[in-house]
């Protein structure tokens, strides 16, 4: 496509700050990538025992981030989310393209966005392999591409009843991170220092969804809210599931804060990426060493149940071990939604 001229050229600004570092990871280790930038399409090899993996995921100036973000976390956490959904499903990043619209042609800012974009894919191997780039609102849509071996994903679909319901890290530091920048509530500045790069720049659980595969029977990464996402699994495997409050895994800093806070923040809180999966209870011995392997907490959270209704449920345990009622629970089911 054509786009305006300016000071910064549409090819000068792909040259040096997206082809240079894709032409050197690529040059490096290739994968399954047999073209990257440069003509009308990237080319990626086949094979014929596998399947390819693909996810969009757009980030939207004044909607998802503040104009004024800082560009080099911009950079990886646009990335960061579509790498956490190849996760999700057992994938293994093989590239992406990056769909960019800018206002105008700021070297300062395209420096600092290509470093946090490449900080990432080189972290997790996966190259920059095409894109497209025009003037207009800051958008930044990113589309990634990783490879299973045949029947190897794991869906959202796959949760059986009597699975274990299992969560990785901590869920809630990044809804505590706003809420700290936006003075809704107190954190001292360690704590602040301590998570909050979980919500500028988190860490898509790649290598987790990797192990996963063949021993989680569902996974899906955690977007919109631990619970609300949870649904998601639910609707899509016919299932209810019992939620044990307090097993939901929070960092020290989240421990500090009133129990109403903990239970919001962790529940839908948001922005977490990290993995909500279900596996039989016999697997427990193996997620047991993965965690230990990945130097990452997993935590079992609760159980699938069969569907007692015509709807997926939700029982939520409080620490007294009492279920809690319709509207408390529908307070921490609540997950994000862009049209609600
Ligand atoms: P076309 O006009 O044929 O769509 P372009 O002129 O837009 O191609 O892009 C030229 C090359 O640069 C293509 O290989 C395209 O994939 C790549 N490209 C364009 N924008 C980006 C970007 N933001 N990131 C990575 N590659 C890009
Ligand atoms: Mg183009």
């Amino acid at each position: 496509m054509q786009s305006q001229t300016s000071p910064l050229g549409e090819f000068d600004l792909i040259q040096r700050f997206f082809k240079t570092q894709s032409d050197l990871m690529l040059a490096n280790n290739p994968g399954q990538v047999k073209l990257g930038i440069g003509d009308d399409c990237a080319l990626l090899k086949t094979d014929p025992t596998g399947e390819i993996a693909i996810t969009s995921d757009m980030l939207v100036s004044g909607r998802h981030f503040f104009p004024d973000a800082n560009p080099e976390w911009l950079g990886w956490k646009a990335l960061a989310v579509n790498l956490s959904d190849l996760a999700a499903m057992g994938a293994q990043p093989v590239g992406f393209t990056l769909a960019l619209a800018l206002p105008e042609p700021n070297s300062a800012w395209l420096e600092a966005f290509s470093k946090g974009l490449f900080a990432i894919a080189n972290q997790f191997s996966c190259p920059l392999i095409g894109g497209d780039t025009t003037a207009g609102p800051l958008n930044i849509c990113i589309t990634a591409f990783g490879s299973i071996p045949k029947d190897k994903a794991i869906r959202r679909s796959g949760a059986l009843a009597g699975d274990d319901i299992w969560v990785s890290g901590f869920v809630g530091d990044a809804r505590l991170t706003l809420a700290a920048l936006r003075h809704e509530i107190e954190l001292s500045k360690e704590d602040l220092a301590d998570i909050e790069a979980r919500m500028h720049q988190p860490t898509p659980r790649v290598n987790l969804g990797l192990a996963l595969r063949g021993v989680a029977n569902s996974a899906l990464d955690v977007s919109d809210g631990l619970l609300g996402d949870l649904r998601h699994t639910l609707k899509q495997s016919g299932k209810d599931a019992e939620i044990f409050l307090d097993r939901i895994p929070k960092s020290s800093a989240l421990l500090k804060q009133s129990q109403a806070i903990q239970n919001q923040y962790a529940a839908r809180g948001g922005d977490d990426y990290e993995l909500c999966f279900t596996a039989l209870s016999s697997k427990r011995d193996v997620i047991a060493k993965i965690s230990a392997d990945l130097h990452l907490p997993l935590t079992q959270i609760g159980s699938i149940k069969s569907m007692q209704h015509s709807t997926p449920e939700i029982r939520i345990i409080d620490s007294d071990g009492k279920a809690l009622n319709i509207q408390e629970s529908d307070l921490l089911l609540k997950s994000f939604d862009h049209f609600a």
